[in-house]
């Protein structure tokens, strides 16, 4: 079956680079959430050609939907011959902007080098047209294969999921009985199985003074002064606190097996979007955004806990310090165990495909696996694709050809093997 499977894929190479050249070409930019319609249909109209039965699923109502960018999902099902489980391939069909520094069309799909290029070619158009292919030589090789095979596409994941696999997964297209198995083929690199991701907290945090003229801030009382004691506080205690929080988690790269925070912005005084003469006065109000990452050994009330202590101390220390603190999101880390039955199928076919033991990985972000997690309740779910992770959201990002047939490779034997119990 393997070879047979194999050979079908190799001699659908063209027809491949094709499929992820087509799907760049429709920009898929979010924000704002351009074209979704049309990416949905693609996807959705080639596997009703094959047999699938087609559910088009808008999220309605979630943050950025309106009839301009309606945030349309598809999911597309095969049942086979026989009972069996359910194996899901899915994958996000939104991109992030453009930047700067191209130096091909983004989104002509310009073939060069054994490489596809354009925004979205790893991250991750190239993943989805690989499962298709996958699902495709699959049903092509034996049509009476037992269980069902499912694809979609889902929107939003650059900015949370929650108008893609957040909405369908509250909806029960992510939960037992319907799917066993999920594949998301995010490029974590070909050889890779990624488990999961760390955790994240996002919080706003305010400072207030009392506005005065500038050249008697005695007057008044600076925000900003207050904000910077913060910072200090984070520079002397917090980072030095979370660089000693070490994982037991496989992250890569390997200076995200640690806790971490980004500051995302600071902001105090003037509007950001001045640009006449500045006005002499003491500033009422700072704010900054952190990005808190966190690790399974951690959890939410320590993270939150951790910031609220040290806002707290200065409370007492520091005169006149007041502040806001407000949370903007959060989610808890997930990591699906190694020996779950998609980690030890896609494990064996790496090994089989590549002729080297899979590397076993955690990403430092997450993507939409946590709501296949929180929502669906299926602990079955794996990041696999082809693609390297470091050009997502790069100038000239692409995907290697060579990856995206052995991808392609790794996901059908994989589903092959869950399907047929081979591996269970
Ligand atoms: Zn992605």
């Amino acid at each position: 079956m393997r070879d047979a499977l194999f050979a079908s894929i190799e001699a659908k190479t063209d027809e491949l680079v094709e499929l992820t050249r087509n799907l760049i070409q429709i920009p898929t930019i979010n924000p704002p959430g351009e074209d979704y319609e049309d990416c949905a249909r693609l996807i959705g109209e080639r596997m009703r050609a094959r047999g699938f039965d087609i559910a088009y699923v808008r999220g309605d109502g979630t943050p950025g939907d309106s009839d301009r960018y309606p945030r349309v999902n598809v999911v597309a099902r095969r049942e086979g011959g026989a009972p069996g489980s359910c194996v899901h391939f899915n994958g996000h069909t939104d991109v992030v902007e453009v930047g700067k520094g191209w130096t091909v069309d983004p989104f002509a799909g310009v073939v060069k080098d054994g490489k596809v290029f354009g925004r979205g070619a790893c991250d991750m158009k190239g993943g989805i047209a690989a499962a298709i292919i996958a699902v495709e030589a699959l049903i092509e090789t034996r049509p009476d294969f037992p269980g069902a095979l499912e694809i979609s596409g889902t929107v939003d994941e650059e900015t949370g999921g929650y108008g893609g696999v957040a909405y369908l997964a509250r909806q029960g297209y992510f939960s037992k009985p319907r799917v066993d198995h999920v594949i998301i083929p995010e490029p974590l690199n070909v050889d890779r199985v990624c488990l999961g991701h760390r955790g994240v907290w996002w919080a706003q945090i305010e400072t207030h003074g009392r506005i005065a003229h500038g050249s008697m801030p005695f007057l008044g009382d600076s925000a900003i002064r207050h904000m910077a004691a913060v910072l200090e506080r984070f520079e002397h205690d917090l980072y030095p606190h979370l660089a000693s929080k070490r994982t037991d988690m496989p992250v890569a790269p390997e200076g995200a097996r640690q806790s971490t925070m980004n500051i995302n912005s600071i902001h105090g005084g003037l509007g950001e979007d001045f640009d006449g003469w500045p006005s002499a006065v003491v500033a009422d109000s700072c704010r900054v955004v952190v990005d808190r990452r966190y690790l399974i050994e951690e959890t939410y009330d320590e993270v939150k806990g951790e910031v609220v202590d040290l806002l707290e101390r200065l409370k007492r220390d520091r005169k006149n310090f007041r502040y806001d603190l407000k949370e903007l999101w959060s989610v808890p880390p997930t990591m699906t165990d190694k020996e779950a039955a998609v980690v030890r199928a896609v494990a064996s076919e790496i090994e089989t495909v590549l002729g080297k033991p899979a590397d076993y990985v955690i990403s430092p972000g997450t993507y939409d696996q946590k709501h296949v997690a929180r929502f669906g309740h299926l602990h079955d779910c794996i990041a696999y694709g082809p693609g390297i992770l470091d050009l997502a959201h790069q100038p000239d990002e692409y995907v290697g050809i060579d990856d995206l047939v052995a991808s392609a490779k790794v996901m059908a034997a994989s589903a092959w093997a869950l399907l047929t119990g081979e591996v269970t």
